[in-house]
């Protein structure tokens, strides 16, 4: 077979990139014609023009898509789904290359996934990824890692991995019901879930070591000397800069007034990198 085959990545503008295989032409063809077949088949299947012999179907959908992006979407599909027929491993099962699945490193800014900003997520330095794209790749990873750089300079502060449970999720949710840095009451829904101490330091992902915290005390608890601690029971207790400790409690939890003067540590005041 012609040794100058081969596959190659160009990255465009616009968050696309090209990729294009050199084959012997009767197997480009041939990927060509049925990628062709199959969209065609496709969209007359869903115009309700054919049933292509296999399934009934309800009622017709008008699909807006092109040939050529049905196309496009066949390729993707096939390539990143099927299994090869040329793995050496593969019997009843798919071998070893068929689980060999695809990885991508997506660098997504923090307000992009909150939705208060619609800055393009990045890929891998390489090319750019739309905010809905991101935010969709974001929302149905298994867990993926976080990290904390410094506004401006970008370096990077931290790292851990995000991945509580679904379950450990909403019981966050019910026990914290808002940020968790003192006197903060920013509802649970515009926070994080924090590793009070890191998941790169060995810290559990666990109720024990999780606590809501908004972006801003967020980034403040990684990039200033706030530290924080989980006393038990959600109750954690930070210490300032100067030493002065202060602790807040969950709302579910027992709550006795302290002497907090809030008026005096209102969040606009503290050490914030960036400000
Ligand atoms: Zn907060």
């Amino acid at each position: 077979m012609n040794a100058t085959r081969t596959v190659r990545l160009f990255d465009l503008a616009d968050g696309m990139s090209s990729i294009s295989a050199v084959l012997p032409s009767v197997q480009a063809h041939g990927i060509f014609n049925r990628l062709t077949q199959q969209a065609r088949a496709l969209k007359d299947f869903r115009a309700g023009r054919s049933d292509y012999g296999t399934k009934e179907h309800d009622q017709p959908v008008d699909d807006p898509r092109t040939t050529d992006q049905i196309r496009a979407d066949m390729f993707s599909d096939m390539l990143l789904t099927s299994v090869p027929s040329l793995d050496p491993l593969a019997g009843d099962d798919c071998g070893g290359l068929g689980a060999i699945k695809a990885i991508v490193q997506v660098t997504v800014p923090a307000t992009t996934l909150a939705g208060t900003s619609s800055t393009p997520a990045d890929l891998s330095g390489l090319s750019l990824v739309d905010p809905e794209t991101a935010r969709r790749l974001a929302g149905t990873a298994p867990g993926w890692d976080r990290v904390f750089t410094r506004p401006v300079t970008g370096t990077v502060v931290a790292v851990d991995r995000y991945r509580p449970s679904d379950q450990l999720k909403r019981q966050l949710r019910a026990r914290d019901q808002h940020c968790r840095f003192v006197g903060c009451r920013m509802p649970t829904h515009r926070c994080d879930i924090d590793h009070t101490v890191d998941a790169a330091l060995g810290g559990p992902t666990h109720q024990h070591n999780l606590a809501h915290l908004c972006r801003r005390h967020h980034s403040l608890k990684h990039v200033s000397k706030w530290s924080v601690k989980q006393r038990g029971d959600g109750v954690l207790e930070w210490t300032s800069p100067t030493g002065r400790r202060y602790t807040d409690k969950p709302p579910g939890v027992a709550f006795e007034p302290d002497s907090i003067d809030y008026s005096t540590h209102s969040t606009s005041r503290l050490p914030y990198c960036g400000e």
